[in-house]
């Protein structure tokens, strides 16, 4: 049976990165709470007017919102049966409560949290810039903040939400909500915890190798 899985980390942990190649790796679909909202606010729709404000402040936004964006993008149970990766949600207990409501005992199999120390991940959050023309994203070190984007040679900008104000708020936010929720998820037993330093292929490899000895069915399509 495919894995269905819940990702969690600081912003800044690599978390969209780590989810991308784990979802490949094990062909299952990766969803995207935080792209799933900016592709709505892009698209200017009715939800995506509403939220805006929230993402942009890097506030919350509201339970009803995400719990409908995910319903809907999670589909039918036939769908849900292929797997699949939350990435970026549950973010609060109610969130994870939520979801086990609605979807029952196998809405996942397993959490992993990739810990990344939050001096780390302030510091990666302050450096990120994403290309005005292509959307590639990088980082700038001291003294190159106003370098041009190596892929295309755009102007590189700050996503709003990457603002020090709102880095700052996002952060404390993150560890006040996600604590409760990850002593619910170990009570489950269902919380595994992965060090998230280190070069990405590293953090991936730990990744696959942490689902892989608690989740046997994963085992034979990872290796
Ligand atoms: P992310 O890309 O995961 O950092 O998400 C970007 C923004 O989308 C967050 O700062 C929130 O404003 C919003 N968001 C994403 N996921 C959730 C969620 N599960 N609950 C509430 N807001 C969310």
């Amino acid at each position: 049976m495919a894995a269905r899985l819940i990702v969690l980390g600081r912003q800044g942990a690599g978390k969209g990165t780590q989810c991308s190649r784990l979802a490949d790796r094990l062909g299952i679909s990766h969803v995207s709470t935080g792209d799933l909202m900016r592709d709505e606010i892009a698209r200017r729709s009715a939800i995506g007017r509403q939220i805006e404000r929230y993402v942009a402040m890097g506030d919350l936004v509201p339970d009803e919102i995400v719990l409908d964006l995910v319903a809907s993008n999670l589909g039918n149970a036939a769908h849900r049966a292929d797997g699949y990766l939350l990435d970026g949600f549950p973010r609060t207990l109610a969130q994870g409560q939520a979801l086990f409501e609605v979807l029952g005992a196998g809405a996942a199999d397993l959490a992993v949290e990739i810990d990344v120390p939050l001096e780390v991940v302030s510091a990666r959050l302050a450096a990120r810039r994403v290309c005005a023309m292509c959307g590639h994203i990088t980082a700038v070190t001291r003294g190159d903040e106003a370098r041009l984007c190596a892929e295309c040679n755009g102007v590189l900008t700050r996503r709003t939400d990457d603002q020090p104000e709102a880095i700052a708020r996002r952060l404390a936010h993150y560890d006040e909500q996600a604590g409760p929720l990850l002593l619910w998820l170990d009570g489950l037993g269902l919380l595994v915890t992965v060090d998230g330093s280190g070069p990405a292929d590293e953090v991936h490899e730990r990744i696959v190798v942490a689902v892989a000895e608690r989740l046997p069915a994963v085992r034979a399509i990872a290796f």
